[in-house]
């Protein structure tokens, strides 16, 4: 027979079977079981020892296994990981007869966008499944199971559908067959679990039924989803994919949300990523990035719905004014105090409320859950005296489940909830009864041990108990010949007997009937409770919700207030004016000089800014502030700045230094030229443009010209508000041309042979790029810096003579006067001097060329 003909592995390859695509957890006592390549992965994966079943066989099965107790960790390393994990527990009850093989099911399968326990992802983002199905239009689904939210839309090309992925970066997601094959689809999902499913799991005919089935209710149109075809195909393609195959419970799931890919600033993937919103260029976590100095809410549903926020922001200036109202109306410091410290009570509502629902709370979840809800009534009586708060405020603030809760829970409950200790005295007769009993049978235990030493005068003698035994008496081998002839010996220890008596068996059935009966009424009155919390999801998630704009509101006025940001005037004019304007991010971090405010000013007359300056002088800071600003002021929020208005920005596009996607097979010049084809193909009249060295990848000449053709149509045709960074001075001349362009430039100083960057946005175009001096500061070898002076100043030169093609195109560049540097041409070439590494007859041409420069 081989290894794999017994009963137990055709049990395991009929289960496995039914999960190709997840590692199957096999439950056999206290472990969970993996066998063939399963365990090869996730031996490697988890760090666990690979052994063998069956490794006497010449074709041993491979084989690995993890404690039931210390699953929580494994199984989040392997969905970190992108892992499906099925787990299969044992479901009979070992009884007298023991079957042949202990039954097993399929009980749920664990994968990035259906975790195991919502304790185990992040609390501040949400986890989205995601469905897609359809072609132009496109349906797309999120389902966040952790919360219970589920959202619907149709995007009416692919690129806008695209960009909601890219927006809301699902862990997860199915797939119909078709879309699988596309590479943009891929791309985009390249960091989520992918399933492709049949096309019947899209069926439009079945997702109306299936919809209202989970939702409860007759038809959709309640929620607005009425209009919607390949949306609720999608829809109802995740929540069947969730139910059938992760085997979770949808009860908590009470409403669609159809939305709209319109109406809000259209924030393409590469902007995103280079504005460093969410993640940082480089390295892990959030420190650094915008969503780190703007997140100041207290609970993890407020972190969520910044979030949102950010990554949608606001195109109305009348509902981004309703935001700022809200903002500004707890810019008093005292009465947000108040908010914000009820509001720490408040744990994570709509996770809890999820729990709840589903049956998996226990009793500390109830009991956060109760005191989080406690908390709300303080929260709205803050709030009740602020106008933009009045229409809002909740009229349900779920008090009878708060209450409800306090009565039945005690106040420190165990973690598990099969072991009692969860439920008030006061609340059941039966069970203080039952509590009654167990405990008085234990006192009347410890009596029989008192009342024992005294009548044998055996000191030593306890009264002790195990699973086995039950209560019995432990009497040490010294003292045996004192023990009473009517003690039952039950067992002989080394150095001790134990007995058992009569009365001691009776006070035991007594003590343990009374527990075990005690902990099965606690289990059941507390599911009980459990249940009708349950049923009042709604109400919790609809409180939740409020709660977490509240939460918004605050953290965006406790920024505003602390590092004094100023209300923008938003309307729909072409204007982006940010006096005395800060990056937000630069001047928190401890910078080595203080942070240098500017004023970004853009308008009809002056929209494309050709910004110039040395390197390093910080001009993708100032375009990186303009972006923030925009940003920030959409969602609602103040911005760095004294003074500030800002035209809405329909689309923002920012493409900075590209680097390569050999994985796609685009050098870095391909990138970066097609992603400023996508800025010319879709900014508009009202967007805010932000270009930082267009055509560096080519030949000078190549590049320039494609800079300078992007400059003018950028300003011509599409008339966007436009900040254009270059280093090809050629451009400066541009804007003597175009009657709303204008040269800025960011100042430095030259000192000796030092720059000093003066940090400052100036009128004119800058003269030079020190990109010489930069190299030397970052530590080129004083050779090569040397050869590189030398050879720039030949360059110069020959430049001047010929007056090359790329001059004449604009005419000559605009310097205003206090900026001209000054530089002494003796000092600069004593500096190169090596009198070590002369010849006399060197020197000698040292002295002639020193002569000659400073007779000019
Ligand atoms: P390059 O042309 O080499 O890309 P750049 O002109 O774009 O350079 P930035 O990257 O914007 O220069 O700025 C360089 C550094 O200067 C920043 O990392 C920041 O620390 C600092 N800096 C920029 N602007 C300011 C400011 N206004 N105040 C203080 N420090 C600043």
């Amino acid at each position: 027979m081989s290894s794999t003909d017994t009963p137990m592995m055709r049990q395991y390859l009929e289960l496995k079977g039914q999960v190709p695509d997840a590692l199957l957890f096999y439950r056999m006592g206290d472990f969970y079981e993996l066998f063939f390549e399963d365990a090869q992965t996730a031996a490697s994966a988890c760090e666990l020892t690979l052994t063998s079943r069956n490794s006497k066989d010449p074709d041993p099965i491979p084989m690995c296994g993890v404690p039931y107790h210390a699953v929580d960790g494994y199984l989040r390393k392997l969905v970190d990981g992108g892992y499906k994990v099925a787990i299969a527990e044992q479901v009979d009850t070992p009884g007298e007869e023991k079957p042949k093989i202990m039954k097993r099911e399929l009980v749920r399968v664990v994968s990035p966008g259906v975790p195991w326990d919502s304790d185990q992802i992040d609390a501040r983002e949400p986890c989205y499944l995601m469905g897609m199905f359809g072609s132009a239009p496109y349906g797309l689904a999120f389902l966040d199971v952790s919360t219970g939210e589920l959202r619907v839309t149709e995007a009416s090309t692919l690129d806008v559908a695209l960009r909601e992925i890219w927006r809301l970066q699902p862990k997860e997601a199915v797939l119909a067959e078709t879309l699988t094959q596309d590479d943009r689809v891929t791309e985009a999902l390249s960091r989520a679990s992918v399933t492709s499913l049949e096309d019947a799991w899209f069926d439009e005919e079945s997702a109306h039924r299936g919809l209202t089935e989970i939702l409860g209710t007759h038809d959709l149109t309640g929620f607005g989803g009425g209009g919607l075809t390949v949306g609720l195909s999608a829809a109802n393609a995740i929540v069947s994919y969730v139910r059938e195959t992760a085997r979770v419970s949808l009860e908590h799931i009470k409403s669609l949300r159809p939305y709209s890919v319109e109406g809000h600033m259209v924030i393409d993937h590469t902007t995103r990523t280079n504005l460093e919103i969410f993640r940082p260029l480089q390295g892990q976590g959030r420190k650094g990035t915008l969503i780190h100095l703007l997140d100041r809410t207290c609970t993890p549903m407020g972190g969520r719905c910044l979030r949102e926020w950010l990554s949608q922001p606001l195109v109305d200036p009348a509902h981004i004014y309703h935001r700022q109202d809200a903002v500004q109306s707890l810019l008093n410091g005292q009465l947000r105090g108040a908010v914000r410290d009820s509001l720490k009570q408040v744990a994570d509502l709509e996770r809890l409320g999820t729990k709840v629902a589903q049956g998996v709370a226990n009793a500390r979840d109830l009991l956060a859950l109760g005191r989080s809800l406690a908390a709300v009534p303080s929260v709205v009586d803050s709030l009740s005296t602020l106008t933009p708060f009045a229409a809002t405020l909740p009229t349900d603030l779920v008090e009878d489940v708060q209450a409800e809760i306090s009565s039945w829970i005690v106040e420190e409950p165990p973690v598990t909830t099969s072991d009692g200790g969860m439920i008030q005295r006061g609340m059941d007769a039966n069970l203080d009864e039952l509590i009654m009993l167990a405990t008085e049978g234990k006192s009347a235990i410890a009596a029989i041990e008192t009342r024992e030493r005294a009548a044998t005068g055996i000191t030593s003698l306890k009264v002790r108990h195990n699973k086995v035994f039950g209560y019995f008496l432990e009497v040490t081998q010294a003292n045996v010949s004192k023990v009473p002839s009517d003690w039952l010996r039950k067992q002989t220890l080394s150095n001790a007997e134990r007995y058992i008596t009569p009365e001691l068996k009776e006070f035991e059935e007594k003590v343990l009937g009374a527990d075990e009966k005690r902990k099965s009424l606690e289990y059941a009155l507390f599911c009980d409770l459990r249940e009708r919390v349950g049923c009042e999801i709604t109400r919790i998630q609809d409180l939740a919700r409020w709660i977490a704009t509240v939460d918004t509101f605050a953290s965006l006025a406790d920024l505003a207030d602390d590092r004094r940001y100023v209300r923008p005037v938003m309307d729909n004019s072409k204007t982006l004016s940010l006096i005395r304007c800060r990056h937000p991010v630069v001047e928190v971090m401890s910078l080595d000089e203080p942070f240098v405010p500017n004023d970004i000013v853009l308008d009809d007359d002056r929209r494309l800014v050709i910004l110039t300056g040395p390197n390093m002088a910080g001009k993708s800071t100032v375009m990186r502030t303009a972006a923030l600003c925009v940003l920030m002021a959409q969602i609602g929020g103040f911005v760095p700045a004294q003074a500030a208005t800002i035209g809405v920005c329909d689309r923002l596009f920012v493409r900075v230094g590209a680097s390569d996607d050999l994985a796609h097979g685009r050098s870095t010049f391909m990138v970066e030229m097609s992603e400023t084809a996508l800025i010319l193909n879709q900014a508009t009249g009202q967007s805010l443009v932000l270009l930082d060295e267009i055509g560096r990848g080519t030949s000078t000449l190549d590049g320039l010209s494609i800079a300078c053709a992007v400059a003018e149509t950028m300003h011509d045709r599409i008339q966007a508000r436009t900040i254009f960074a270059t280093h090809y001075h050629e451009l400066i001349g541009f804007a003597d041309e175009r009657a709303s362009a204008v040269n800025m430039h960011v100042g430095v100083r030259e000192w000796g042979e030092r720059i000093v960057f003066l940090r400052t946005l100036k009128p004119g175009g800058a003269s030079k790029s020190y990109g010489i001096q930069c190299a030397k500061l970052a530590g080129m070898p004083a050779t090569v810096v040397a050869r590189a002076s030398n050879l720039l100043r030949q360059l110069e030169a020959e430049r001047a003579q010929s007056k090359g093609p790329q001059l004449s195109l604009f005419g000559g560049e605009v310097l205003p006067e206090e900026e001209v540097p000054t530089i002494d041409p003796v000092r600069e070439a004593l500096a190169e001097v090596r009198p070590d590494e002369l010849s006399p007859r060197d020197a000698l041409a040292v002295i002639y060329r020193l002569k000659e420069l400073e007779g000019r």
